[in-house]
């Protein structure tokens, strides 16, 4: 092999895909090739570093190379790597749903795994239908999602999605979905009112991504618009499903987004940060009646489930991640990094929305995300929007470089 072709980058320029990505732009430019991480950075083959200023896509909780997450894998890798979860159970997988569920909002009770967050809201939509027909409630044939949601990339998550740019072109492949207005155009809800008072009696179950649309860039949903969406759903006689894959597991300033209103959804989905940000992990959390109707002979069996169901080794780092909130105050370091960046990004040229450390700054795009990558910093936006969201464990010197490495950006590009 010659010495160009053996270089990562030029092996993944001819060998590879990624995901979201305009190839054409990929192949032209030099990327990042991240050898290694340590806390809140990563490392490149040339050993520089870079703030991790988007988490890893939002996933990574408490730091790259966490003893105590490393540790638990690598003891998990001494007993068994994966079994399946089809007819067997194990004791990593049994310890974190009991976790998880301790944290949940009140009366989800039970916990179906899987690998990602698409997968996660796959799960809660069949999971929701079946619930409907297992109860005669057969009329009850449509999800209802809102604009801008995002749910992930599989079939049924892009039905429910209402980001024209990412789900308009599958149209083709897509179930019989129907879209409410985006919270942020839509504050008291009024438009999802009208919806179900027309049509809720064919609806299954309601889809929305609680407190902030993230996929959409960061679009902050007006203060009562969760609460009343639960009060429309009760009327309506449909399911509440949240999807937190994003939101959740304090990435919002509170450990569910759902709690900031108090409102407890008959399905929870969540995923990304649940290992930490290690290993793919996804839940959808649900009551117990809900449960409950699936028991009884075959035809009432849910007809779904992964390869990698219940893996032991996900479920390790998940047990390890979830023990390490309370040893570390994760919550309350949200908060204290949340206004600190928020304070000296007010010098940023467009304001800055979100909540917790999912922030955004309101302008500047890809130029903006390039010339930050001069400055140590590694970030992306979403179209216009810059989004800020380090890991969980970011410390006081770390949210100052970010924003100053990114303020920084901001004046090269200007
Ligand atoms: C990222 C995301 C998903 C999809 O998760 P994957 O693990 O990428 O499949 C679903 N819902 C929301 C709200 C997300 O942000």
């Amino acid at each position: 092999m010659s010495q160009v072709r053996s270089s990562v980058a030029e092996l993944d320029r001819i060998r590879l895909w990624h995901p979201f990505t305009q190839q054409a732009e990929w192949e032209r430019d030099d990327p990042l090739v991240i050898a290694a991480g340590e806390g809140s950075w990563l490392i490149d083959e040339s050993g520089r570093r870079y703030l991790d200023g988007n988490a890893s896509l939002w996933v990574n909780v408490h730091g790259h190379r966490r003893p105590e997450i490393d540790t638990a894998v690598r003891e998990q890798l001494d007993r068994i790597a994966h079994t399946t979860f089809l007819g067997l159970t194990n004791p990593p997988a049994v310890a974190f749903a009991d976790a998880l569920l301790e944290t949940a909002p009140p009366g989800l009770t039970r916990a179906f795994l899987s690998e990602s967050g698409a997968s996660a809201c796959e799960v809660a939509i069949k999971l929701a239908l079946r619930y409907a027909q297992l109860r005669g409630e057969t009329r009850r044939t449509r999800i209802v999602g809102l604009r801008n949601g995002y749910h992930g990339d599989t079939l049924g998550a892009v039905s429910a999605g209402g980001i024209d740019a990412f789900h308009a072109a599958f149209a083709p492949l897509l179930g019989p979905a129907l879209h409410a207005p985006s919270p942020i155009d839509d504050p008291a809800a009024g438009g999802l009112a009208e919806l179900l008072a027309e049509q809720g009696d064919e609806v299954f179950a309601v889809i929305v991504e609680p407190l902030i649309q993230a996929a959409a860039g960061i679009l902050v949903a007006p203060e009562g618009w969760l609460a009343r969406a639960r009060e429309l759903c009760d009327e309506a006689g449909c399911l509440l499903i949240c999807d937190e894959v994003a939101v959740g597991l304090g990435r919002t300033g509170t450990f569910w987004a759902s709690e900031r209103e108090g409102v407890a959804p008959d399905i929870l989905c969540c995923g990304k940060g649940l290992t930490g940000g290690y290993l793919p992990l996804s839940a959808t959390l649900v009551r117990e009646e809900l449960y409950e109707s699936f028991l009884g002979g075959p035809e009432r069996t849910f007809y779904h489930g992964h390869s990698y169901s219940g893996n032991p080794l996900a479920c390790a780092a998940a047990c390890a991640s979830l023990a390490l909130y309370e040893q570390d105050g994760t919550i309350g370091n949200v908060d204290r990094q949340s206004e600190r960046l928020r304070a000296r990004l007010a010098a940023a040229p467009y304001p800055v929305r979100g909540h917790g450390l999912m922030l955004a700054v309101a302008g500047g795009g890809a130029a903006v995300c390039r010339a930050a990558r001069n400055h140590g910093l590694v970030i992306r936006p979403l179209g216009d929007a810059i989004v800020v969201c380090p890991p969980l464990s970011i410390r006081d010197e770390e949210s100052d470089l970010l924003a100053d490495a990114l303020l920084a950006a901001y004046a090269d590009v200007a």
